[in-house]
């Protein structure tokens, strides 16, 4: 596989968070009795006329702000035309040669992976983004679960004229692991900045790959290959994968490729062809002549601007340098905005980021992963994790009893102080106290006594745990060291 160069560019529809349709007023919720949410407008019947729905043109802009795009003063829709049952116009209106968005420069972070798929080292990337547009979805072909399915196909238009967002990069990826990076940094953007759901599972979030790869060093392009059906970011990393690795077994064996549409299936874990080129369409594109020129002007773009939150790229860059945090650390706090709100509430109430960081990372998420609950639905509120590393930094509890109460407060609801008065859980830090445990423990070893002022130091960590034992685990670890280095010199 060496010698060769993969070029990937990707395209994404996302669908905007809007409760109506873009160019009419049905509603756009998801699971509802099919074609309940219809009008003469989204069922294209004739004399029905488009009206844009401002709310999609907000949303697109904050999508493309948090994207790095540059929004355009003017745009044109334009009317993209084939046939297809989902289509009842027999075109979808979009935007061609003058879209709502372009020239966008975004950095990733990505990372080869190893083979157990961790990431092995974090590097920037820049990615050149070609374009947002705005257009609307089609309709739905359901094959299944309905009376006489193999003679009839049906069709749900509660999806048709649902506001999309899509996309468009340059072949800027060398890697399925760049694609893969790519589609998880403009998912979180746009469900941090509240543009889409960006959910692929629901179906919201949509992507293909166009793949090719060429011998290194050379210019030209090699064939390209359409792939779609990518269910989850996952099954596109894989497709990409599947499909490199056929095009150069291909191009080595003497043979050649030919430019198509290939699926993924995802049961067996390859490719198939789904249309060759020479069935492409040509969608005859024109202007919209019932919708006038898109205009957005500055103050409308600066309004937009002022009221997104701070990007997670932002947030992580801060939390490095306000809160101490390593780059690890800081991505995983930012990969969910609840997330990144509950430590920050956390680190400033407890005036320990770095612990913050710590419970929330290491004990917490395991938490919320069991439940199956998101920070912001959390049943420790921050200021009472806050309040538990407050205890701990206090000399009150120790670490070791404070990951049991956390484990409880989940449960339970109380706070860490009921929780500590309750169980009697609080830390022994008295010196004289200590001091007569470690007396006992001494007597009751005199032979590692000895051995241990005979130069076997190595026994030192047995004293210390035989006086947290005799304690019930309640001595504060830092002052039975100190204590011991001192007692045990007799
Ligand atoms: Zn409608």
């Amino acid at each position: 596989m060496t010698g060769w160069e993969t070029i990937i560019g990707l395209e994404i529809h996302a669908q905007l968070s809007t409760e109506s349709k873009i160019f009419c007023g049905c509603s756009t919720r998801f699971g509802d009795e099919p074609n309940a949410n219809t009008c003469p407008v989204c069922l294209g019947l004739p004399g029905a006329l488009p009206v844009l729905n401002r709310r999609a043109v907000e949303l697109g802009a904050r999508a493309a702000l948090a994207l790095g795009l540059q929004i355009n003063h003017q745009s044109i829709f334009a009317r993209k035309n084939y046939f297809y049952p989902d289509l009842p116009k027999g075109y979808q209106i979009s935007q061609y040669d003058q879209p709502f968005s372009a020239n966008g420069t975004l950095e990733i972070m990505t990372a080869d992976r190893d083979e157990a798929g961790h990431p092995i080292e974090w590097r920037p990337k820049t990615i050149q983004i070609t374009r947002l547009h705005l257009e609307e979805d089609a309709g739905k072909n359901v094959h299944e679960g309905l009376p006489d399915v193999d003679r009839y196909s049906y069709i749900d238009l509660n999806r048709a004229g649902v506001p999309l967002a899509e996309i468009v990069t340059e072949p800027d990826f060398r890697s399925s692991w760049e694609a893969y990076d790519y589609v998880n940094h403009v998912r979180r953007s746009l469900q941090w900045v509240g543009a889409s759901e960006a959910d692929m599972e629901k179906g919201n979030l949509r992507c293909e790959a166009n793949v090719s790869v060429r011998r290194k060093g050379d210019q030209k392009f090699g064939t390209k290959v359409e792939l779609k059906n990518l269910n989850s970011v996952r099954f596109m990393q894989r497709a990409i994968e599947f499909e490199v690795r056929r095009h150069i077994e291909t191009l080595e064996s003497g043979g050649s490729l030919r430019q198509e549409t290939r699926l993924w299936d995802d049961r067996a874990l390859e490719t198939r062809t789904m249309r060759s080129k020479e069935e492409a369409h040509d969608y005859r594109y024109f202007p919209e002549p019932d919708l006038p020129p898109l205009i957005v002007s500055s103050d409308f773009i600066e309004k937009v601007r002022k009221s997104m939150p701070e990007l997670p790229e932002q947030r992580r860059n801060r939390f490095i340098d306000q809160h101490g945090l390593s780059f690890a650390d800081a991505s995983q706090l930012v990969s969910d905005k609840s997330l990144a709100d509950y430590f920050e509430k956390v680190a400033e109430r407890s005036g320990n980021a770095r612990a913050a960081s710590n419970w929330i990372r290491s004990e917490l998420l395991r938490e919320f992963e069991a439940a199956g609950v998101s920070a912001d639905a959390s049943p420790i509120p921050p200021e009472q994790l806050a309040a538990l590393i407050k205890l701990i930094d206090d000399g009150k509890i120790s670490g070791k009893q404070a990951k049991d109460v956390l484990v409880d407060m989940f449960k339970s609801g109380k706070t860490a102080e009921t929780i500590v008065a309750e169980q009697g859980l609080v830390q022994l830090s008295d010196t004289s106290e200590i001091d007569a445990l470690i007396d006992q423990v001494i007597e009751a070893n005199p032979q590692q006594l000895a051995s241990y002022r005979g130069g076997k130091e190595t026994l030192f960590g047995f004293f210390v745990g035989q006086v947290i034992k005799a304690s019930k685990g309640k001595a504060n670890p830092k002052i039975v060291n100190e204590r011991l280095k001192v007692k045990l010199q007799g």
